[in-house]
């Protein structure tokens, strides 16, 4: 919760069944884009959720990923601090990643919940090469904000 408000610059108030169902306010009066996706899952009518335990998703083994059939970002905790080194010179092949940088709790959030779960609740597929570069953008607004070095799909 801590991560994702400080990655939207704004607090969430969860209700009392842990939901955000109406658009929150930014914490400077300033809007942003990553907040604008938040609060579209937000008011949507479909129910957007982030886990840290993989048994509550119907998500495949395997790392941090967004599952579109239950709507659920799962962040492992094995991904937060691994770092990503460049696999490809260029970086030109679609999830490549890199320059070496390494994960936080916030990036990985906005890359599953703000990039592949924003595609979903805007009829785009969470899937494949396209989807996984504009989750890698999203993700690379949250590093460039947090003076972070930025995965590298968007600068080749
Ligand atoms: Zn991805």
């Amino acid at each position: 919760m801590a991560a994702t408000s400080r990655a939207i610059g704004a607090k969430i108030k969860p209700d009392d069944s842990g939901c955000v169902s109406t658009a929150i306010e930014s914490s400077n009066g300033k809007g942003s884009e990553l907040l604008n996706r938040f609060n579209k899952l937000a008011t949507s009518a479909s129910t957007y959720r982030v886990t840290f335990n993989q048994s509550e998703t119907h998500c495949a083994d395997g790392g941090s990923q967004y599952c579109t059939s239950d709507h659920t970002a799962f962040v492992s905790s094995f991904d937060v601090g691994s770092s990503w080194d460049r696999k490809f010179p260029g970086c030109s092949v679609l999830g490549g990643l890199g320059p070496k940088m390494a994960e936080d709790l916030g990036g990985i959030i906005v890359h599953e919940l703000l990039g592949h779960g924003y595609d979903d609740a805007t009829g785009r597929s969470t899937t494949g090469g396209d989807s996984q570069q504009r989750a890698i953008m999203a993700e690379n607004i949250y590093h460039r904000g947090a003076g972070q070095k930025e995965r590298c799909e968007t600068r080749w």
